[in-house]
């Protein structure tokens, strides 16, 4: 993993860099003058570069440092994580030695400069190995999920030095990170959150209780959002980075979940908890704009990890269908499966498109929030499809633990859940739509 460090996009950075030119040439923004002036397609032409192949590369083309990482991600999945996967879920437990192996390994430090102990890599690189983990296990996919988009993407974003250089390097090598937004009073509504923080001197005092967190059983720190202004309204929301051995913290309930068993849902509670000021990620009262901002990257990840789920229940009953016979034949050979194969496999690739379109906007510095929320809005859709239909296609033999289809149906429910339900993507794909008019 680490010998595949210099994880720049290329292909398409080149492409990029053509489309800018594209635009400058007057092909792309101006194309509205050009039709006015003189309607002449040949004129766009004879101004365009000439590059054609590279500024409109397929999204799901890959590098060769992004088909590296993915062969890389796909071996260590079959040989480390398909044994542990029954296991872990049927004990609700994440394997010790598992997340061990992922931090030996690089997968927690993807995006992270090197300097800091990172592979120095880039968001679509986290996006494909989120996407190979959840083809075996989405619970471990969560997990890398959680650590590469929200913990280090907000390090990164809005550390100081001395913040990136403390904990960066602790969160490429053994500690795990959680995100704690949410409460028992404040889910989609995120700003309604109760945890307070009050200032003493150079510290802050956080009280609260923070519910749903993952990994937090695992976690060695915390980013917990607390208002540390009631009287500013959500304007007071700040985010702290909070140690796990701060005296007042304490993970409490372990959810007993219907999927994604292995990824860790706890409540942490936060009594009383001494944080000092330096302690405070990005702008004080800017907590606010951080939880839904970072949440974008986020959604990019849980599409990445519902097309990989999709994709993993599928290739297992697509195998089983081609071995069974009934009726003189092979499951697959009548037309009833076959088409239900083709429309799930065509409806895996939109998600896959929209995914890979969303990461690689965002590693190009262009907006892509509409496009974050489409693409978990609808691989969390595709994954339950495909799930529920891979089930179908084996039979009595996808109702059962051993076939892990039945698993991948379970665990597909949490895409329309967690960072944002389906509801919150449509609410924010429709506000965008609204405003682009
Ligand atoms: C397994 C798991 C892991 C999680 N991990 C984390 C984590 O690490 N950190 C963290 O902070 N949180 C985490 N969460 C919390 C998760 O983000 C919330 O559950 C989610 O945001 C929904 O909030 P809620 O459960 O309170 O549902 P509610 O907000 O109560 O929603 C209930 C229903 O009402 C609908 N609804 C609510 N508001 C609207 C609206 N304005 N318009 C239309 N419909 C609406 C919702 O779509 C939903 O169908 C996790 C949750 C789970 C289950």
């Amino acid at each position: 993993m680490r010998g595949v460090s210099k994880f720049a996009c290329s292909f398409l950075y080149q492409g990029l860099r053509s489309a800018q030119a594209i635009c400058r040439t007057s092909v792309h923004r101006p194309i509205k003058t050009c039709i006015s002036e003189a309607y002449s397609i040949q004129s766009v032409f004879q101004h365009s570069k000439g590059n054609g192949a590279l500024q409109s590369l397929p999204l799901t083309v890959l590098s060769e440092d992004e088909r590296a990482m993915k062969d890389t991600v796909y071996r260590f999945c079959k040989e480390r994580v398909k044994p542990l996967v029954l296991k872990m879920d049927q004990e609700s437990q994440m394997d010790e030695g598992l997340i061990r192996d992922l931090f030996k390994n690089g997968f927690f430090a993807m995006e992270v400069p090197a300097e800091y102990g990172g592979n120095g890599s880039s968001f679509f690189n986290s996006v494909l190995t989120i996407e190979e983990l959840a083809k075996i296990d989405p619970s471990v996919s969560v997990m890398v999920d959680v650590q590469n988009t929200l913990i280090n993407t907000l390090f990164l974003k809005l550390g100081t030095e001395d913040q990136k250089k403390t904990y960066l390097p602790r969160l490429a090598v053994d500690t795990l990170g959680s995100f704690c937004l949410s409460e028992a009073g404040s889910g989609s509504d995120a700003f309604a959150l109760k945890t307070k923080a009050e200032k003493r001197g150079d510290h802050y005092i956080l009280n609260g209780s923070k519910m749903w967190i993952t990994s937090a059983e695992h976690a060695g720190l915390f980013l917990v959002m607390a208002n540390a202004d009631m009287n500013a309204g959500y304007k007071g929301i700040t985010c702290f980075i909070v140690d796990r051995q701060t005296p007042g913290v304490s993970i409490r309930k372990k959810e007993d979940k219907l999927g994604i068993r292995a990824s860790a849902t706890c409540i942490v509670d936060f009594q009383d908890v001494h944080v000092p000021e330096a302690n405070i990620l990005g702008k004080f009262g800017e907590g606010y704009k951080y939880a839904v901002g970072m949440l974008n990257e986020g959604r990019i990840g849980i599409g990445a990890q519902m097309v990989g789920l999709a994709q993993g229940a599928v290739d297992i009953a697509l195998k089983y269908t081609m071995e069974r016979r009934q009726f003189g034949k092979r499951i697959y050979d009548f037309q009833a499966i076959r088409h239900q194969v083709a429309r799930v496999l065509t409806q895996i690739e939109c998600g896959r498109l929209l995914v890979y379109n969303a990461a690689r906007l965002r590693d190009a510095g262009l907006p892509f929030t509409k496009q974050a929320a489409m693409a978990k809005l609808y691989a969390s859709e595709v994954a339950e499809e495909a799930a529920s239909k891979a089930v179908e296609w084996m039979g009595g033999m996808g109702f059962v633990r051993d076939s892990l289809v039945e698993k991948f149906y379970r665990d597909a429910k949490i895409g329309s859940i967690y960072e944002g339900t389906s509801n919150i993507q449509l609410n924010t794909i429709a506000k965008l739509v609204e405003q682009e008019q």
